[in-house]
């Protein structure tokens, strides 16, 4: 049985029984899990199966027989001492989240929250998404045999939409932002009851991201990095990778995060937080028309946005942006030193990290995990314009000898 013990609010701490619930009655703050008392030790997960449900007393689910899994999670933590030495860095990781079974992060809450939905007997799921989130709920949705409702803005990449289709999901295309998007999915699932992954199940939701943490702390044989690059849509997953760390410490495993570094990613069409950042203020304030080829990124109203400026406050904190170019010469950046190759939110990791290193911000003896959370393959439209246009030849070796010098 797993040890999920209530949902406690964010702000005034009001505690609930975990049920279908995600606003506090009191201050409608956020309510985030807690658990109860757990003894573990470094070794209990050693032996077990290569996937985040490893860590299950960790997670918001009761019952084992509930997990509906496609096998995410224990992803590459990639030593990449190519790409660390181009930007002079000397201790640098990749942690590869782009090969999960659906091709990003969102496997990992999604597949909570589906899990949950299950174990509640929810009969429909659902999401508002930037894309990813789509196909991650949509491919839970069809392993758990639920229904499964996607709210997505109608200009996401094509390949994130015929993944959701593909895994039988009813696809509602908002002709709107994400914002617009995540307000009929608010609407639709309190009023049909359906579990929308990121809205009403949100307290699980975030559980499955902090997971993101568990396994670089692993990785890494217990020990807290010294800096984190993270791509922030909504900023749940910062938050939560935060929330990783310290669950860790408080159980013994690893020593306090507290002088980690961490810095939040925004591409600079929608970059709400590193503006509040920069100009030193507790409010974000939104953007209207996100505008970046970092769609999974454009959320231009971020739910979880204060708590991101806090984590900031609290961990020695850092914000940068990268524009379109940027991002795109991050994208190829990587994929030419590690052979890894992301979508544009990945491409704003490394182009931040570049920058801070640029501008002394980072040390290049730090050691540094760099987030990587979604596949190229997905949004190839955002580079495909800017790479070498292609060579074609008739199949004769005279031509060939012409291209291929030395
Ligand atoms: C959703 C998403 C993010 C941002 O996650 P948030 O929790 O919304 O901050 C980052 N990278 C990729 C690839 C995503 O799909
Ligand atoms: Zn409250």
């Amino acid at each position: 049985m797993g040890s999920i013990k209530s949902l406690k609010c964010r702000e005034c701490l009001k505690e609930y029984e975990p049920q279908f619930r995600y606003v506090c009655e009191e201050c409608f703050g956020p309510l985030d899990v807690t658990y109860k008392e757990l003894s573990i030790s470094r070794h209990t997960f050693e032996l077990r199966e290569k996937t985040y449900w490893r860590y299950f007393e960790l997670l918001p689910i009761a019952n084992k027989s509930n997990i509906v899994s496609l096998n995410a999670g224990l992803t590459p933590l990639q030593n990449a001492d190519r790409l660390g030495n181009r930007l002079g860095l000397k201790s640098l990781y990749i942690k590869n989240d782009s090969v999960n079974p659906t091709f990003s992060f969102k496997d990992r809450p999604a597949g909570v929250a589906v899990s949950r939905a299950k174990e509640t007997r929810l009969k429909a799921v659902g999401c508002a998404s930037t894309g990813n989130l789509a196909a991650a709920t949509a491919a839970h949705a069809a392993k758990a045999g639920l229904p499964c409702y996607i709210f997505a803005p109608s200009d996401i990449e094509h390949v994130k939409i015929a993944q959701a289709l593909s895994y039988g999901a009813e696809f509602v295309a908002v002709e709107g932002t994400y914002d617009d998007a995540n307000r009929i999915a608010s609407m639709i699932g309190d009023k049909k009851g359906i579990g929308i992954v990121n809205i009403n199940m949100r307290p699980y939701y975030v559980e499955g991201s902090k997971t993101l943490a568990y396994e670089v702390a692993e990785q890494m044989d217990w020990q807290v990095p010294e800096s984190l690059i993270i791509p922030v849509g909504s900023g749940a997953m910062l938050n939560a990778i935060c929330k990783g760390f310290e669950e860790l410490h408080s159980l013994g495993l690893i020593d306090s995060p507290k002088n980690m570094k961490v810095v939040a990613a925004q591409p600079r069409g929608c970059a709400p937080i590193v503006d509040a950042f920069k100009h030193n203020s507790d409010e974000v304030i939104p953007v209207e028309r996100p505008e970046t080829i970092a769609k999974s990124l454009a959320i231009g109203d971020p739910g979880d946005g204060i708590y991101v400026l806090k984590r900031l406050k609290q961990y020695n904190g850092l914000a940068e942006e990268a524009s379109d170019q940027e991002i795109a010469d991050g994208i190829m950046l990587l994929a030419q030193t590690e052979g890894i190759f992301t979508e544009p939110a990945g491409g704003v990791s490394v182009a931040v990290l570049r920058k801070l290193v640029e501008e002394s911000k980072i040390e290049k003896d730090e050691r540094i995990v760099c987030y990587v959370t979604g596949n190229g393959l997905k949004a190839t439209e955002a580079i495909i314009g800017l790479l070498p246009k292609l060579n074609t030849i008739k199949p004769d070796a005279a031509e060939v000898s012409a291209i291929i010098r030395g």
